[in-house]
C-alpha cells in the first residue's frame, strides 16, 4: 500500500522488497543460511521416523502445532536422517518458504564433528552402551555453537515430543532477559531426577540448594526446550572453558554425579558451580508431563512438578499423553521410550 508515493520510490521499494524474499528462499537442500536478525532459529533432531511411528507422530504434533500459533519468520535447523528429512519436508514444504525455510544437517555428519567432544563427555552422562543417549547425536546441545553457520547468533533447540500452545516469538523473546554472562536459558526439570542422582552429596551436605526442588533449590535443567547464545559461547572463554573434559570429570567426582539422560546431565552439574552461565525459563515454555519419579518420591514430587500460570508448550516426555484443549488426551505411549526426556 504506496497509495501516495512518488513511482521512483514505489519502484525502489518494490525492488528492496523483491530482494529481500528472493534471499529467504532458501529451498532444503542449500546450506546458505539467512542471517536476517529478525529471523528465529530453532533447531531439532529427527531420526528413526521409519522404524518407529511414535516419532513420526509426535513430529506431527510439534510441527502443526508450531505453524498454527506463530505467524513468525523462522529458520528451521533440521539435524536428520534420511526418513527425518522425508518428514520435515513433509510438514514444512517448500510452499512455506521463504517464511519458513529449512537447512539439513546430516545426522552421520554431525557426528563426526562432535564424536571426540561427545566421547570425553559421554563416561559421566551415560549409563550403558545401550542408552537411548548413546547415540552421540543426542549429545549435540552443548556444542551446536560449532555446528551452525557463525551467521546464527542465537538458536532455540527442543526435542519433537513437544506441542506450543503459545507463539514461539514470546519464547524468542527471553533472549533479552539474559544477564551479559548468560548464555544457556533451560526450564527446571519438573522431576526430583537430580535431587535423586545428587543423593549421595546431599546426604553429606545437609541443606544444600544442590538438587533442591525450586524456587531456592538448583533442581537440574530439562534440555527439552533450551535457548543457547551461540555468539556469546562463540566469543567468550567463559563457557567453552568449563566444557573441557579433565573440569567435567572433577566436577562428577566432586559431587558423586552419574548421570544416564545425556546432555541435560551436563548443564545441571554445570550450573552447580557455574550458575551464572545459566537463565532458567519459566516452567510453562516447558510443562513436562512425565511423572515417572514420582514413584518412591512422593513426598517431595509436587514441590518439583508444579507449575503455575497458563502453558505456553506441553513436553510429552517419557511417552506421556499431551492434553487436548477439550480434554481429551492423544499422543501417549508411555513406556516405550522412557529414555527419553
Ligand atoms: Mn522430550
Amino acid at each position: 500500500m504506496l497509495p501516495s508515493l512518488p513511482p521512483m520510490i514505489c519502484k525502489t521499494l518494490l525492488l528492496l522488497v523483491l530482494l529481500v524474499c528472493l534471499d529467504g528462499v532458501n529451498p532444503g537442500e542449500s546450506t546458505s543460511v539467512n542471517d536476517d536478525d529478525e529471523r528465529i532459529h530453532l533447531m531439532f533432531i529427527l531420526t528413526n521416523v521409519d522404524s518407529n511411528w511414535h516419532i513420526a507422530r509426535r513430529f506431527t504434533i510439534y510441527a502443526e502445532s508450531l505453524l498454527a500459533t506463530t505467524d513468525a519468520a523462522i529458520t528451521i535447523h533440521a539435524i536428520v536422517d534420511d526418513g527425518g528429512k522425508r518428514h520435515v519436508r513433509k510438514y514444512f514444504p517448500e510452499s512455506v518458504a521463504p517464511r519458513v525455510q529449512v537447512v539439513f544437517y546430516d545426522r552421520d555428519d554431525v557426528t563426526d564433528q562432535i564424536l571426540q567432544f561427545v566421547t570425553d563427555m559421554r563416561s559421566h552422562f551415560s549409563s550403558s552402551n545401550t542408552s537411548y543417549y548413546h547415540d552421540a547425536i543426542f549429545f549435540v546441545g552443548p556444542v551446536v555453537y560449532r555446528v551452525l553457520p557463525d551467521t546464527v547468533k542465537r538458536v532455540i533447540i527442543t526435542d519433537t515430543d513437544l506441542k506450543f500452545l503459545a507463539d514461539i516469538r514470546g519464547l524468542w523473546s527471553r533472549f533479552e532477559q539474559f544477564t551479559d554472562e548468560q548464555v544457556i536459558g533451560l526450564a527446571h526439570d519438573a522431576q526430583p531426577v537430580y535431587y535423586h542422582i545428587f543423593h549421595k552429596h546431599r546426604q553429606a551436605n545437609p541443606g544444600t540448594r544442590v538438587g533442591a526442588p525450586p524456587p531456592d533449590g538448583l533442581p537440574g535443567f530439562n534440555s527439552g526446550v533450551m535457548l543457547q547464545d551461540l555468539e556469546k559461547m562463540r566469543d567468550a572463554d567463559a563457557y567453552r572453558n568449563v566444557l573441557d573434559p579433565k573440569l567435567v570429570a572433577q566436577l562428577a567426582d566432586k559431587y558423586q554425579f552419574k548421570g544416564h539422560l545425556g546432555d541435560q546431565d551436563l548443564y545441571s552439574l554445570l550450573v552447580v558451580e557455574h550458575e551464572h552461565l545459566f537463565h532458567t525459563l519459566p516452567c510453562n515454555w516447558n510443562r513436562q508431563l512425565c511423572r515417572w519419579w514420582e514413584r518412591g518420591y512422593q513426598d517431595v514430587f509436587e514441590k518439583f512438578f508444579n507449575c503455575d500460570g497458563p502453558v505456553k508448550i506441553y513436553h510429552g516426555n517419557c511417552g506421556t499423553a499431551i492434553p487436548e484443549g477439550d480434554g481429551t488426551e492423544t499422543g501417549g505411549d508411555a513406556g516405550l521410550e522412557k529414555a527419553e526426556l
